[in-house]
């Protein structure tokens, strides 16, 4: 059994104590050819740390524990699109936006109730299967209670020393969870494995926050962007047959990671109402009148309170077809690659960003979650 997998690629992979680990092939072409050049460049900087379910357990920060079960929310999701469907009744009655109502509590805070242990305890094997981490906010005791509990049989000196020497972000990969996951489908370990990989490359990709700066994974809507985001960045490097199973697979994870597809559907900059009013209207009244009364009439349909995914949705579809400056810039971009962009701005100016902004957010969560879970 080969103790580090020094491969034929300039990629740092140590084996931390994981027995099936030694299955765990990072030889393959098909690995790489996938990868685009964001994600090579995240690959190639990252070591990868092979991990037991133990040691995964250990290393999984407490605040990440949660899931929501998508079988569970269903109803209260189902409750949310009757009452913005009556809203969207009464807007036509309505003169100014609605604003919430007294004691009205707001979808993320009701979801809050569902993350109990229950969720993570039915999640955590297809969700602890893979960890981006910053190492440099552990201390040394905490290191060594990891590599405690790695099997000596396969854990070497070089993978120890690398793993207590470094402090810049790392992957881990729980391989016994991996061969699990495969084996529950009936599919190739080598699949779950890159799909997990990917993925974690996806964090690593949208990892802008600054030192300090507060954490919105630690919201539910914050979740439910990053998980989906990370999904949508892993299922991009699939075609066909394997793209399906990668579809299955993400079947089985918890409804923060569904709204891969829906992160397609619309740009999250249109939620941002204020900035469609500000600049876009402007300039679209100097370029199309037909157009302008679409766009007019979508964005007096936002001010009046009306559901903002559904209105974003058909203004992407509308801007799509529009041949004009402001699309034709990204529109060789994928709608899900431009929100990534948007989110890892985002997360870089998260102290600065304004109430609008969040909601924005907020919104983008909201539709992924329900379209994820539909
Ligand atoms: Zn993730």
């Amino acid at each position: 059994m080969r103790k580090r997998k020094t491969v034929g690629v300039p990629v740092q992979v140590y084996n931390l104590g994981s027995p099936a680990g030694a299955q765990m092939d990072f030889e393959r072409d098909e690995l790489w050819s996938r990868m685009d050049a964001e994600m090579g460049k995240k690959a190639v900087s990252l070591p990868v740390f092979l991990v037991n379910p133990n040691q995964m357990n250990m290393l999984y920060p407490r605040e990440y524990r949660r899931a929501l079960d998508p079988e569970r929310i269903r109803p209260l999701l189902q409750e949310e699109v009757e009452r913005e469907a009556r809203e969207r009744d009464r807007e036509g009655e309505l003169e100014t936006r609605r604003e919430p109502q007294e004691g009205e509590q707001d979808l993320f805070d009701r979801l809050k109730r569902y993350e109990e242990e229950e969720g993570w305890l039915k999640y955590s094997r297809v969700v602890a299967v893979g960890l981006y981490l910053r190492l440099g906010q552990h201390n040394q005791q905490f290191q060594d209670q990891v590599l405690q509990l790695g099997d000596p049989n396969v854990r070497t000196a070089e993978a120890e020393n690398a793993f207590l020497n470094h402090q810049l972000p790392t992957i881990f990969l729980c391989c016994e969870r991996i061969v699990n996951w495969a084996s529950r489908l009936g599919i190739s370990h080598h699949l779950v494995m890159d799909k997990v990989y990917y993925h974690e490359l996806g964090h690593a990709i949208m990892d802008t926050l600054p030192d300090g700066a507060p954490n919105p994974y630690l919201e539910s809507w914050g979740r439910i962007v990053e998980e989906s985001l990370a999904n949508a960045v892993a299922f991009r490097c699939f075609r066909g047959r394997e793209a399906l199973w990668v579809q299955r697979l993400i079947q089985d994870q918890p409804a923060e990671y569904r709204g891969y597809a829906a992160a397609g559907q619309l740009l999250v900059s249109l939620l941002d109402v204020k900035f469609l009013r500000d600049w876009f209207r402007e300039w679209l009244h100097e370029y199309d009148l037909y157009w302008w009364h679409r766009i007019e009439y979508a964005l007096a349909r936002l001010e009046r309170g009306a559901w903002h995914p559904e209105v974003a949705r058909a203004l992407t579809e509308v801007l799509r077809n529009l041949p004009m400056p402001l699309t034709q810039i990204r529109s060789h971009e994928r709608i899900d690659s431009q929100n990534i962009t948007e989110w890892r701005r985002f997360k870089r100016r998260i102290a600065r960003a304004e109430p609008w902004i969040h909601q924005a957010w907020k919104d983008f969560a909201k539709h992924l979650l329900i379209e994820g879970v539909s």
